[in-house]
């Protein structure tokens, strides 16, 4: 390679700036993407250090403007060396430009002055403190007293509350530090998101299958061997004791853990108990912490204040220097693979860094994702199992399906069934609480004309509009607005009506159904605020409502003592995605909100309203089993040539002009058609491993917000063969010639 692409100045967040130098001949072997390198730079040639994070062999700037770089750095190896590869990686591997992959991996560092703030307290000990208010002049000194009043309640002060609030002026404030009578101190620059002052937890002894699990684990880290171990437990199995006795190992020999847990999940309860466990050790990560929270967070981390990151798969990139353990949560949470490009996987990033840093990898779920349970079976993962609850009071929950076809003959019209309308009946006269959940947002769907059969639809989006109370209708992608007509604007029929349910609905129903019952409602549409979430959880905890309607954010990790009743309004509706994991969804889904029931010491019961009860995705979960989910599942995967058993790339073109996007769409097939008559002529008698390749047609929604997309899918059971394909893809680029912008974005899974 003879030209190097670098970063400057990492910290000043100016990731975009990548400047091109020229590789002595002597170093043309040596230099690595992530090392750090000298080089000249700006008018004066000032000697700087920089990141390398691209080398080429050719450059776009003429050979004369191009400067050398003087050599490599002897400074130790740096965590964000490590970071570095780790984009690199992740561009190659997921299929994106290294500029988006250093952003994902490099949290962008918006220069934040640390809040400073200050609190006042009592400097004299406790037992002098009444003997001196005594001494103060309550007229000449009556600052002074109302300062030393206040304290005595409070204990201590925000700084800006002594002089706003309290009136006291600075030189009073003075003269009594000065006389040891008051402390002024600096509260710790970098901002914890939690508040301190917790107590400590005790560590459970573990039973015997938890044992089992830690000391296989820790025995193989002792050896040396860093695998990515799967720990299969239902909800309340006790993986959670099993990681933090994992951290307490890694902690014991001097290395740090990143914990992920789905960001839904990622509640006060749960990270409370990390943190009684190992309190100012532990820090956490939330997408509703300001860029300049995050970035002080990762600065703690770098700088050895803390030694355990919790949070969302971002903290994946925790600048720890001594990992030795990354622990994924709820592995089969459909929020670990990232949105936008590169479109990577959390459990696969994670293994990524394990690796570089000689770390283990421990994922956890009670429903594990086909892949994770398919990579134990090729021997890729070790499984462990956990087969019963940790307290064994707490027994699963009983599961009633209920068909709602039946519901319909018997004459019952409610949403809810008979059934159903009878367990919550039997919870509110005994004082329980009930989840209802439906897989649904909005209040009644899509509307559309009875008459002409018109569906209101955005006019950005090729998705139906959805009915909001007020007589709104709103596009749930690009968030386009409009009133609900009162004729059909195609034909203009008064007939114009809503199908289906949404949350808002069953509500309203509910409440019909059950006057006195006191009612919350948790969606997306209730949660917008900041705090929306843990407002409304918090409101079900304290016990200020009989029964929680919601989507499914509310089945997902919430531990409800008096939650007894769980309700799936339509299990179905889950089941009708095109999506080839729609059952692997239902099926965890389904099971996730039967493991809402019970959790306390009253025993748990399930009702599951469906117009398939005989669907094996809805069967299984009903009786809780997963081993035979997986059995029905794989063979299905196989003969479709689907992940886990196939990886699978979906190529992704989207533009303005649709005709643009399907030309690069067209142009990619071609090539593509290429590369596989190669692939014939090379391995001619294995049809077996020819890659598949099905398209291009328009993208499951072809068009948000006036973009139009296409897609391109290929399949090989060898992930390497799409990898091949799409760098192949990436360097002929065919859709740059266009004249109107086409992004191409890959998704690699499998
Ligand atoms: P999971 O993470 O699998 O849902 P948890 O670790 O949260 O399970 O355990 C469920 C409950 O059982 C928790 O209240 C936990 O404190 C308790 N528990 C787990 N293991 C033990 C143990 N060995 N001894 C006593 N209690 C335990
Ligand atoms: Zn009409
Ligand atoms: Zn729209």
């Amino acid at each position: 390679m003879k030209y190097a692409g670098v970063i400057v100045d990492i910290s000043g967040g100016k990731l975009d700036r990548v400047f091109t130098y020229r590789i002595p001949e002597a170093l043309a072997d040596r230099l690595c993407v992530g090392m750090q390198a000298e080089v000249p730079f700006g008018p004066a040639n000032r000697r700087v250090s920089a990141y390398v994070v691209e080398l080429s062999d050719s450059c776009a700037y003429e050979e004369a403007q191009v400067k050398e770089l003087f050599g490599i750095a002897q400074k130790g190896i740096a965590v964000e060396s490590e970071l570095i590869r780790l984009a690199a990686w992740m561009k190659e591997e997921y299929g994106s430009s290294m500029l988006q992959a250093l952003k994902t991996v490099l949290p962008v560092r918006k220069s934040v002055a640390p809040v400073r703030k200050r609190r006042v307290s009592w400097a004299l000990p406790k037992q002098e403190r009444a003997a001196f208010l005594g001494g103060v002049n309550p007229r000449r000194q009556a600052a002074q007293l109302r300062l030393l009043t206040a304290l005595t309640q409070e204990d201590t002060l925000p700084y800006e509350t002594v002089t706003q609030k309290l009136h006291i002026a600075v030189p009073t404030i003075r003269a009594l530090q000065e006389k040891g009578i008051i402390r002024v101190e600096e509260e710790n620059p970098y901002r914890n998101p939690i508040a301190g002052g917790v107590g400590r937890d005790q560590a459970a002894v573990l039973n015997e299958e938890q044992q089992y699990i830690a000391d296989s684990v820790c025995a193989d880290d002792q050896k040396g061997i860093h695998k990515t171990y799967l720990i299969h437990g239902v909800t309340g199995s006790g993986k959670t004791e099993v990681y933090m006795s994992l951290i307490a190992h890694m902690l014991a020999t001097g290395r740090q853990t990143i914990v992920l847990i789905p960001e839904i999940a990622l509640t006060y309860q749960t990270v409370m108990r990390f943190y009684r466990r190992f309190g100012d050790q532990v820090s956490i990560l939330n997408s509703r912490m300001s860029a300049g929270e995050r970035y002080d967070q990762f600065v703690r981390a770098q700088k050895g204040d803390i030694r355990i990151m919790v949070g969302p798969r971002s903290a994946l990139f925790t600048p720890f220097t001594h990992l030795g353990l990354i622990i994924v949560d709820e592995e089969h949470e459909t929020s670990y693979k990232s949105e936008t490009s590169p479109r990577y996987h959390a459990v696969g990033v994670a293994r990524r860094r394990a690796a570089m840093a000689g770390a283990s990898v421990v994922l956890g779920s009670a429903t594990p994702s086909m892949e994770s349970y398919y990579r134990c079976h090729t021997g890729e993962y070790r499984l462990f199992t956990l087969k019963q609850r940790a307290v064994r009071e707490a027994a699963l929950a009983s599961v009633e399906v209920v068909d709602l076809r039946k519901e319909l003959e018997a004459g019952n019209k409610s949403i809810l069934s008979r059934c159903l309308a009878q367990r919550i009946d039997e919870r509110l006269s005994r004082g329980e609480q009930s989840i209802l959940f439906l897989n649904r947002r909005g209040f009644s769907g899509f509307i559309s004309c009875r008459s002409c059969g018109k569906a209101m639809k955005c006019p950005h989006c090729d998705v139906s509009l959805t009915l909001h109370r007020g007589g709104r209708l709103i596009c749930h992608y690009c968030g386009y607005e409009e009133a609900a007509p009162r004729v059909c604007p195609s034909c203009g029929s008064r007939y114009i009506a809503g199908f289906g349910i949404g949350t808002q609905k069953v509500e309203t129903m509910v409440a019909k159904q059950f006057p006195g019952a006191r009612i919350l409602r948790m969606d997306a549409d209730t949660t917008a605020g900041k705090d929306g979430h843990a407002t409304i959880l918090s409101a079900f905890a304290d016990e200020k409502a009989d029964i929680l309607i919601g989507t499914q954010m509310i089945v997902k990790g919430h531990d409800f003592p008096k939650v007894t009743l769980v309700g799936v309004l339509a299990a179905d509706l889950s089941l009708h995605g095109s999506h080839y994991e729609a059952a692997e969804r239902t099926f965890q889904l389904l099971t996730q909100a039967a493991g809402r029931a019970g959790r306390g010491r009253l025993p748990g019961q399930v009702v599951i309203q469906t117009y398939s009860p005989e669907h094996y995705s809805i069967r299984l979960a009903a009786g809780q089993d997963y081993e035979s989910f997986y059995e029905e599942e794989l063979p299905y995967r196989q003969m479709l040539h689907y992940p886990p058993v196939y990886a699978m790339m979906t190529i992704l073109f989207a533009s303005q002009d649709e005709a643009a996007a399907g030309r690069s769409a067209r142009a990619a097939e071609a090539l593509v058609e290429r590369y596989i008559g190669r692939w014939k002529e090379t391995y001619a008698p294995d049809r077996a491993r020819e890659p598949e390749m099905i398209g291009p047609c328009d993208a499951p929604v072809s068009k948000i917000s006036d973009i139009y997309r296409k897609t391109l899918y290929i399949k090989h059971v060898d992930r390497r063969v799409l990898v091949t394909i799409k760098n192949g893809l990436e360097s002929l680029a065919p859709w740059k010639s266009e004249r109107t912008d086409v992004s191409v974005q890959y998704d690699i899974s499998g």
